[in-house]
C-alpha cells in the first residue's frame, strides 16, 4: 500500500483551500491568494498567526512553527503520520469530489482501513498504588478498573504512569506514558497512535444502558467522571472532536454532554463540537468556571453539576 502512495500527486491535486473548508477554519483574506486567521492546529490566542499561500498550496503559523503541505497540516489536525495523512487523503481523492459535503466525508471515515491495531503484549508489574494518583484525586480502586498505574519497566514507557488506551471493543491499542514529575513530554504516546479514531473510555461507556454519554478533554477528567459515578464518561484526548470520533459518538448515543476545562480553549472547543453535533443529537454543554478542569471536581459537585444541566434542559 505504501508504495504506490506518491505524496507528489497527492500535494497537487489536493487543494489546501478544500482541506481547510473540510476542518470549517475559518480565514480572512490579507492579500491575492493569501490568508490568515487562527491556527487551527494550536488553537492558539493569535488571530493572524495563521498564514495560508492558496497559490503555493503552503500554510505556515508564526506561533506554533507548524507549516508545508496539505499532507503536513492534514497530519499536524490528526495527530497521524505524513504516511497516514498521505494515505488519507488519497483515498478522498479517489472519490469525484471528496470535499463537497459532510456526508461525503463520513463515508469515507467509516469505510476507511482501521489503523489502531491491538498490541499484541501488554505492560506488567503497573503500580496502582503509586502516590501520583492519589495526588491527582484517583482512588486504588479506580486506578485498578483503568489499568492505570507506574511502570518502571524497560521501553518507552519506562519511569511513566501508563494509561491503557482501547478501541471500542476492548482491545488494547496503546498505553499513553504520563510523566509524574516535570519531564517532557507531560504524556508520551506511540507514533502511530490514531489519536482521531479513538475516544478513551468508549469501550466501557459503549457498553453501558444509558445512552447519554458524557464528554471531557483528558484521562485524568474522565477517571474522575467515572469515579463520580458517572459511568458513561469519554475522554477527547484533547479539545478537538475528530470526525471518526464524532461519528463513533453519534452512532452509540443520543445524547451529548460537553464537560470540557474552564479556559478559553475549552470553552472555544464546547462552542464548536457543540455546533457539529447539534443537528445531529441532544447536546448539552456544562461551562466550568475560569482555571477549573473536571479532574480538580469533587464527585459531589460533579455530579450536581450533571444533574443540574440535565434539569436545564
Ligand atoms: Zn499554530
Amino acid at each position: 500500500m505504501i508504495n504506490w502512495l506518491d505524496f507528489k500527486s497527492i500535494k497537487r491535486a489536493v487543494k489546501l483551500e478544500s482541506v481547510l473548508r473540510h476542518y470549517h477554519v475559518e480565514l480572512r483574506r490579507s492579500g491575492k491568494d493569501q490568508y490568515r486567521g487562527c491556527c487551527p492546529i494550536h488553537r492558539g490566542e493569535g488571530r493572524e498567526a495563521f498564514h495560508v499561500n492558496l497559490a503555493r498550496n503552503v500554510f505556515h503559523c508564526f506561533a506554533c512553527e507548524a507549516g508545508g503541505t496539505v499532507l503536513d497540516f492534514v497530519a499536524a489536525m490528526e495527530g497521524c503520520s505524513l504516511v497516514e495523512a498521505a494515505r488519507r487523503l488519497q483515498a478522498m481523492t479517489c472519490s469525484s469530489d471528496p470535499w463537497k459535503s459532510t456526508s461525503n466525508g463520513e463515508e469515507l471515515v467509516t469505510k476507511r482501513r482501521r489503523v489502531s491495531l491491538p498490541l499484541n503484549f501488554t505492560l506488567t508489574g503497573i503500580d496502582c498504588a503509586h502516590p501520583y494518583l492519589a495526588g491527582r484525586g484517583i482512588t486504588e480502586k479506580t486506578a485498578v478498573e483503568f489499568g492505570v498505574g507506574f511502570y518502571a519497566g524497560p521501553g518507552l514507557m519506562h519511569g511513566r504512569l501508563v494509561i491503557p488506551i482501547h478501541n471500542a471493543d476492548g482491545e488494547l491499542i496503546a498505553y499513553c506514558g504520563r510523566s509524574v514529575d516535570q519531564t517532557q513530554p507531560r504524556y508520551r504516546l506511540p507514533s502511530a497512535f490514531a489519536k482521531s479514531e479513538i475516544l478513551f473510555n468508549m469501550n466501557r461507556a459503549a457498553a453501558g444502558v444509558e445512552n447519554t454519554v458524557v464528554v471531557v478533554e483528558g484521562f485524568f477528567d474522565c477517571m474522575k467522571v467515572h469515579q463520580a459515578g458517572i459511568r458513561s464518561v469519554v475522554g477527547l484526548m484533547g479539545s478537538v472532536l475528530y470526525e471518526p470520533q464524532r461519528h463513533a459518538l453519534l452512532e452509540r448515543f443520543r445524547h451529548i454532554t460537553l464537560l470540557l476545562d474552564g479556559d478559553p480553549a475549552g470553552r472555544n472547543a464546547s462552542t464548536i463540537i457543540a455546533k457539529k453535533l447539534r443537528p445531529h443529537c441532544g447536546v448539552r454543554v456544562v461551562l466550568l468556571p475560569d482555571g477549573v478542569q473536571p479532574d480538580q471536581l469533587w464527585a459531589e459537585d460533579i455530579g450536581k453539576l450533571l444533574q443540574r444541566s440535565a434539569n436545564d434542559d
